[in-house]
C-alpha cells in the first residue's frame, strides 16, 4: 500500500493587522511576536497538512514595505523551495496587492502556490476576519492533483476568494471583503466547499526551474491626471533626474488632455528614454489608445499601453522590467506582453 504524504506548507509572517495588537500606551495597532499568533489558533493543527513558519525579524505594518522587504520574502521562498510544497504569506493588506504583484514577477517558473493572505482585523480580535482567511489559504496550499501542486502561481486569498496576485487591488478599509480582481475572475471560491476554477489558473508554458530574479529600479513615479493638472508639475515630474518611468493613470479607454504642452512633454520624456505606461483610473476595464481623439497623440509619440493591468501590477512591473535592464528598442513589446497573467 503506498501511503500518501502530507503537503508541507511554509508560513512566512512579514506583519500586518493579522499579527498584531494595540499598545497599551497609545491605543495604535502594533505588530507582535509570531509564535504568539499562532497560539491564538489551534484549528492549524487539525489541518491535513504540515506547517513549519518562518518571521521577518521584525515584522512590519505594510506600509513600510520596500524592495528590500520583497527580495526578503523571495529569499525565503527560495531557501526553502525544494523542501515545501507550498507557502503563505501573511502581509499587512495595505499593500499586499504590489507585493503579490512585485513577487509574481520575482518568481519566474514557479510550479508552486505562493498564497498572500491577512485580515482587517487581528487575529485576537472576537470578530477577527483572520481565521477564515488564514485556514482557507493554508488549503489552497496544501491542494494536489497527482502528487503535483494544484495551483502554481502568486495569489491573494482574502473573504472567501482566492485571486491571481497580480490582477487585484485593495477596495476597503472597511469591509471585510477588502479586495477585488476588476479584469480577472477568482481563481477559487470559498463556501460549502472549495471550488478550484481550474480554467483560470496560471499555466506555466516551460519546464525551466525556479528562477528568482530580484533586481528592482525605483527610478519611476506615478501620476495620476486630473482636469486642472498644471503644466509645471507635469514638467517637474518628467525632469527628476535618473527618471526612467512614469505609470500615467489616464482617464476612461487611455485618454487624456490633447494640449500641446502635456502631449509635448512626453514626447519629449519618451525621446530622451523615460518609459510611459498608460493604465486607466477606472476601477475595471482596459486602455484602448486610439479608440478616441483623446488618446491617437498618445498611441502616436509611442506611450506604452498598460491594456487592462492594475495600477500595482504596473508600477512593479516597471521597476522589474527595468531591473533586469530590457533594452529600450523591445522594452514596449515586452511591458506589453503578459509575463505572469498580469494583463490581457
Ligand atoms: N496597516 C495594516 C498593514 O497593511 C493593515 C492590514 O494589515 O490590513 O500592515
Amino acid at each position: 500500500m503506498t501511503t500518501i504524504s502530507k503537503p508541507n506548507i511554509l508560513l512566512l509572517y512579514t506583519g500586518g493587522t493579522i499579527g498584531m495588537v494595540k499598545d497599551t500606551d497609545t491605543g495604535a495597532l502594533v505588530a507582535f511576536n509570531f509564535n504568539k499568533l499562532l497560539k491564538n489558533i489551534p484549528e492549524l493543527k487539525l489541518l491535513d497538512c504540515n506547517i513549519a513558519t518562518i518571521s521577518f525579524d521584525k515584522p512590519i505594518d505594510s506600509s513600510n514595505m520596500n524592495i528590500e522587504g520583497w527580495v526578503k520574502i523571495a529569499q525565503m521562498i527560495e531557501d526553502n523551495y525544494q523542501q515545501y510544497d507550498g507557502f503563505v504569506v501573511l502581509h499587512g493588506s495595505d499593500t499586499m496587492s504590489y507585493s503579490a504583484s512585485a513577487l509574481s514577477f520575482m518568481l519566474e517558473n514557479l510550479e508552486k502556490p505562493v498564497v498572500f493572505t491577512g485580515s482587517q482585523l487581528p487575529i485576537g480580535d472576537l470578530r477577527t476576519d483572520a481565521k477564515e482567511n488564514l485556514i482557507t489559504a493554508i488549503q489552497v496550499a496544501s491542494l494536489q492533483e497527482n502528487g503535483k501542486p494544484q495551483v502554481a502561481e502568486v495569489c491573494l486569498y482574502f473573504e472567501y476568494k482566492l485571486y491571481r496576485g497580480n490582477r487585484t487591488t485593495k477596495i476597503s478599509a472597511e469591509h471585510f471583503n477588502a479586495f477585488t480582481s476588476p479584469n480577472f475572475p477568482s481563481l477559487a471560491e470559498s463556501g460549502v466547499h472549495l471550488k478550484v476554477n481550474e480554467e483560470y489558473l496560471f499555466k506555466k508554458n516551460s519546464t525551466k526551474q525556479l528562477q528568482v530574479n530580484s533586481k528592482f529600479d525605483a527610478n519611476v513615479a506615478i501620476v495620476k491626471i486630473f482636469p486642472g493638472l498644471n503644466e509645471s508639475v507635469i514638467k517637474a515630474i518628467l525632469s527628476i533626474p535618473d527618471l526612467k518611468g512614469v505609470v500615467l493613470e489616464t482617464y476612461g479607454s487611455g485618454n487624456a488632455p490633447t494640449e500641446d504642452w502635456f502631449v509635448g512633454q512626453l514626447e519629449e520624456a519618451i525621446k530622451k528614454g523615460i518609459h510611459i505606461i498608460n493604465v486607466t483610473q477606472c476601477s475595471g476595464g482596459s486602455v484602448n489608445m486610439g479608440q478616441y481623439e483623446t488618446s491617437s497623440q498618445l498611441k502616436q509619440i509611442g506611450v506604452i499601453s498598460g491594456k487592462d493591468i492594475t495600477t500595482e501590477a504596473a508600477i512593479t512591473k516597471l521597476m522589474y522590467l527595468l531591473g533586469q535592464n530590457v533594452a529600450g528598442n523591445v522594452f514596449k513589446t515586452i511591458f506589453e506582453t503578459s509575463l505572469r497573467g498580469e494583463m490581457e
